[in-house]
């Protein structure tokens, strides 16, 4: 049978049919669809785990005990699962184990673009490149077999591309994997000094034998055709290489290039006059291949930033340019990313927008929109928990050296349960004064409404302990909490004024679902949702001073002639405008 898959949903069938037992994720886009998919296989425990590192050691765990497992995460997210990462290259496997990640070239929804085929080199674990969807199912597969056969982790790299493309799939049976026995095995498990030397040794005649497996596998394959011109790339830049090139050219395609084919592609390079190096970000395989004394051309013409496409190829390689067709500026309206109409952060940065002399340290989710116009209410962001202790840094740096600067740090729910909570016991253990606001909008936002620790269900749809945040920060040592409604400003603003008076941690909580969120019942009623009216602008009373526009609503537009306007197709009632109307011109439809 044969069904048309994105590359994550064939991953996820690659994982089901290769016999996987356990499988562990955070989310992150590009990668979040590879657990939800995973999860509809009833075959498969799976989990959202708060962060990537414990997902890869819950993976390394299944992995031990004998299981076939699989981690997956975005391509940030192997930064936070580094540590354990280094180490199972060094102790290998039970079951195989697979990490999947997921990079973003042209940083889609990412704070950078790092390779991390660099992570296959770095931390010595040998990498599968699949090019569409077929091979993103089919190299899952593999990936397991030779994670058994030569006891290491794969790293299985994807792009953006790759994860959200669709291609047609041949579906297989699911192979029936039974778990290995585990054998207490201390010096390969027990990652001691005195161990590790002796694993160290082993990873290194492992990848002199992967090396041998590089050259001769299938994976990497040689396609014939003119051999004036020859290509090496992997990935996506494959399917770009053969779109402008076609039979004018050979290609080696290298589906597993960590260790790479050497000889596989001095072979290659000796029989093609000109060598071409197609692939995107960093020169990852360019620099291996010219370390080996082997002339190419690569990211001297092609771009290093950005994700490739044909065009990019023919342009900087054969200096062709394509017709492209302009764009009418006056007919195609610009669309910033914003926030929702009705969304729950709206009223909180709304309020911090209007402070003066504070600093907002902020973090990874549909928050850091909070730093557009015309809020801009957010002075950094650098990674997933490092509001906090980025903030607790600031705030410290300025009390050392004589600066009266209030920080706050703004971070969301999922986040504060991934990294947060450590930079706040940070700031509670150094006696630091930075206020930490937790916007809990009950779900994990902008991957799409994934649950976590505080939402009360699993990714496998039971309901679940929900991890109170209050009593978290309470345990911690937090004296001061206070859990607002951050739709209501008048709260919100007491609630900020009070943490600016405050000299000791002081953690707001702004709760309030997220106004895309299917709530369930009991959430609809706590939160009075269903009565909620929308609003409209009374246009007798407008007095067109545009302070409605000041909250940054996608909902309300203006014109000169009539004053604000609230489109009702889009407005939910969250009534914040309603709030900042100074003449009362935005009322309830129908009061
Ligand atoms: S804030 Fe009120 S008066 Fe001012 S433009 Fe908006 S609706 Fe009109
Ligand atoms: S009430 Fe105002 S701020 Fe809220 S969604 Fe409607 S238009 Fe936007």
């Amino acid at each position: 049978m044969k069904e048309l898959l994105t590359g994550n949903e064939a991953v996820a069938r690659g994982a089901y049919e290769a016999g996987v037992t356990v499988a562990s994720a955070y989310p992150g886009t590009p990668s979040t669809e590879i657990l939800e998919n995973v999860a509809k296989y009833k075959e498969i425990y799976s989990e959202w785990a708060p962060n990537e590192k414990v997902a890869l050691e819950v993976s390394i765990g299944a992995s031990i005990a004998g299981a076939r497992s699989l981690a997956a995460m975005k391509h940030v997210g192997v930064n936070v699962a580094a540590d354990p990462l280094f180490t199972v290259a060094y102790t290998g496997v039970n079951g195989g184990l697979v990490l999947v990640t997921a990079d973003d070239p042209g940083m889609h929804s990412s704070q950078n673009e790092q390779d991390n085929r660099n992570y296959a080199k770095f931390a010595k674990i040998p990498m599968l490149e699949p090019s569409d969807s077929q091979e993103a199912k089919e190299f899952t597969k593999i990936a397991y077999k030779i994670s058994e056969e030569f006891d290491v982790p794969i790293l299985l790299r994807l792009t953006t591309r790759i994860c959200h493309s669709k291609g047609i799939v041949e579906l297989e049976d699911r192979e029936q994997v039974e778990i290995k026995e585990y054998v207490k095995n201390i010096p390969k498990y027990v990652a001691t000094p005195a161990n590790g030397r002796k694993l160290h040794v082993k990873l290194e005649e492992k990848l002199k034998k992967l090396e041998e497996f590089s050259n001769n596998t299938s994976l990497n394959k040689v396609e014939w055709y003119d051999k004036k011109i020859g290509i090496i790339t992997s990935s996506v830049s494959y399917q770009y290489a053969k779109e402008v090139f076609g039979d004018n050219a050979s290609y080696l395609k290298l589906g597993f290039t960590y260790p790479l084919p050497k000889e596989k592609i001095k072979k290659f390079a000796n029989e093609v006059e000109k060598l071409y190096v197609i692939e995107e970000l960093d020169p990852y395989l360019e620099t291996e291949i010219k370390a080996m004394g082997i002339e190419v051309i690569g990211k001297e013409l092609i771009p290093r930033v950005g994700e490739l496409n044909p065009d990019i190829i023919a342009k900087t390689l054969l200096g062709e340019n394509k017709e492209v067709i302009e764009k009418n500026e006056e007919k195609v309206v610009g669309r910033p990313p914003t926030m929702c109409a009705g969304c729950p952060h709206r009223g909180l940065f709304y309020e911090l927008s209007k402070k003066k002399n504070v600093v907002v340290t902020g973090d990874i989710g549909c928050y850091t929109l909070g730093s557009a116009p015309p809020l801009e209410a957010m002075d950094t962001c650098i990674c997933m928990g490092a509001s906090i202790s980025a903030g607790h840094g600031f705030s410290k740096a300025a009390q050392v050296n004589g600066r009266e600067t209030k920080v706050f740090s703004v971070i969301g729910d999922s986040t504060f349960f991934h990294s947060g909570i450590t930079g706040l016991i940070d700031i509670v253990y150094n006696k630091g004064n930075a206020a930490t606001i937790i916007l809990d909008n009950r779900i994990t936002g902008m991957t799409g409404h994934q649950h976590n620790p505080g939402t009360g269900y699993t990714l496998m749809g039971e309901v679940t302990n929900e991890i109170d945040i209050v009593k978290i920060c309470e345990a911690i040592g937090v004296k001061h909490i206070e859990v607002i409604n951050p739709l209501n400003l008048k709260e919100t603003k007491a609630a900020i004024d009070k943490a600016m008076e405050v000299d000791e941690p002081m953690v707001i909580i702004t709760k309030w679902p997220c106004v895309l969120k299917k709530s369930p019942n009991e959430e609809i009623e706590e939160y009075g949702l269903a009565d909620r009216k929308i609003c409209e602008v009374d246009q007798d009373k407008c007095k067109k001073c545009k302070m409605c526009l000041k909250v940054g609503c996608p909902a309300i537009s203006f014109d000169s002639e009539k004053g604000a306007i609230i489109d009702d197709t889009m407005c939910v009632g969250c009534d914040v405008c309603l709030q900042v109307c100074p003449f009362d011109a935005i009322v309830k439809v129908g009061e």
